[in-house]
């Protein structure tokens, strides 16, 4: 299988240290306000790659953490009069309602960086030990100039070398303006849970330095407990190359003297029309939004629809959202459901298997596992999967399908839909709905869209007096019998 590597930037053979146990690491949010989509697309693009790294046979174990401490933190928590813990705590839980709402597996472990303090404080007393830092004006910076790759990993791209002069413009004393803070000096109104009062020896003294951590070693002090610093795969949104992954392995490697992550994976930006997603521009989602936007498509459709969105763009290719392309993935998936529910309601005529049904269904299967160790190609594979729904519907019409067929095509949709997680299996025990009433229905939704409540209402009545009901929850509209 190969897999593209930001850190060489080249598609390379993937080999795990440990195939039975690849360890990925994933950056997670800042929980001050509820996720915007281009940070849930990222988590969803990182949940399809470990899906498939799981289908094709690796075992994974994979770490996210929470950014808990934060300069927007504690100025959200103290205008909310929360302390930074319970502040955090909400928006904690809306993400994980967020991940389980995208059907995002949940990674082993989900930990709150303020819990890895003393981890941190380890290894920034090593990195004072070494030369790597320093303290200036009561914050720890991490000296650049002592490790001779810096830069290497980011710097091969001209447009990371441009980011890293904006980044830097920060009010701190340091010697070069490209030092970073390890330890940060708090402002004594910041107090409260905010401040951990550490103490390092320096010089051979000890001194007290009272402070939070700065964004960087978090990550570093995290994967050091985890993964003793060395894992396979290091996940994150492309905008965190440079300063923030560069600065992981300025940091890790400097205390350990040994290679970090042997792959880093980077998911390509979100677009919202075309463009840049901002507050400022009018164009920001949370998943909430698109709840509240598209309030007629259902939450559980918007979920799906976004995965498939994921799904047909290359993970490395620029996401662009729009409300139509929901729409439309919505209306992809109502084919994908008709074709599991014709499937459900199907009863073969005949036992067996035609020997050109089962290298259909291999090959189909064949090409999808190809696509998959090409780069996690999912648009190539989501064709293969259109293809093969065709090929089925075919079958269906014809009436040729036999009991171990239908057997094999619904193993081939589960194990398909193991690495997508937008198919809706429910509906295989759905029973049929005549055309009658569902042409009811349909025409009940369209007087809903146009407000015509007084004929939307006229046909529901009708429905149930053919005794069916109309059913309208978060997964949209849909009939069933009394
Ligand atoms: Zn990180």
């Amino acid at each position: 299988m190969k897999l593209y590597n930001t850190a060489t930037r080249t598609k390379e053979d993937f080999t795990p240290k440990d195939p039975k146990r690849v360890r990925a690491y994933i950056c997670g949010p800042t929980v001050y306000n509820y996720a915007q989509i281009g940070n849930l697309k990222t988590y969803v693009t990182e949940d399809v790659i470990l899906r498939a790294l799981r289908f094709l046979g690796y075992g994974t174990y994979v770490v996210m953490n929470i950014t808990d401490i934060e300069d927007k933190i504690i100025r959200e928590s103290k205008k909310a009069g929360e302390s930074r813990h319970e502040f955090t705590e909400k928006f904690l839980q809306a993400f994980l309602e967020d991940v389980d709402h995208l059907g995002i597996e949940r990674p082993d472990h989900i930990v709150r960086i303020t819990d890895y303090i003393d981890e941190m404080r380890i290894m920034i007393q090593s990195l004072l030990d070494s030369g790597h830092a320093y303290l200036a004006d009561g914050s720890i910076y991490y000296r650049i100039a002592n490790f001779s790759d810096y830069g290497k990993f980011a710097c091969l791209n001209p447009e990371h070398m441009h980011a890293g002069v904006r980044v830097h413009a920060d009010e701190y004393e340091k010697e070069s303006i490209g030092d970073f803070a390890l330890w940060k000096w708090y402002e004594p109104e910041e107090d409260g849970d905010n401040v951990w009062h550490l103490e390092f020896t320096i010089d051979g003294k000890t001194v007290s330095v009272p402070g939070r951590p700065g964004w960087h070693i978090e990550c570093s002090a995290v994967n050091e407990h985890f993964f003793e610093s060395e894992i396979d795969i290091h996940f994150g949104g492309v905008d965190l190359v440079f300063p923030h992954h560069q600065n992981e392995i300025a940091q890790t490697e400097a205390y350990t003297g040994k290679q970090f992550a042997r792959y880093w994976i980077h998911s390509a930006h979100l677009l919202v029309d075309g463009k840049k997603m901002s507050k400022s521009a009018g164009n920001f989602y949370t998943l909430r939004d698109l709840f509240a936007k598209l309030a007629d498509v259902g939450e559980r459709n918007i979920c799906r629809a976004f995965r498939l969105m994921v799904i047909e763009t290359r993970y490395r290719e620029p996401f662009n959202f729009t409300f139509d392309r929901v729409r439309a993935s919505v209306s992809t998936l109502s084919g994908f459901d008709e074709a599991v529910r014709r499937l459900g309601a199907y009863t073969p005529e005949t036992e067996g298997v035609r020997s050109e049904f089962r290298d259909a269904v291999q090959d189909a299967m064949g090409r999808f596992v190809a696509t998959l160790e090409d780069d996690i190609a999912t648009p190539e594979a989501l064709s293969v999967v259109h293809e093969f729904v065709r090929f089925l519907n075919v079958e269906i019409d014809a009436r040729r399908l036999q009991s171990g067929e239908k057997r094999a095509v619904l193993d081939f949709l589960r194990s398909v839909d193991a690495v997508f997680g937008i198919f809706d299996f429910s509906l295989l025990d759905a029973v049929e709905i005549p055309e009658e009433i569902l042409d009811l229905a349909r025409r009940r939704d369209s007087a809903r869209g146009e407000k015509d409540f007084a004929r939307s209402d006229a046909l529901r009545d009708e429905i149930t007096a053919r005794g069916y009901r109309v059913i309208d929850d978060r997964s949209g509209t849909r009939v069933e019998p009394i």
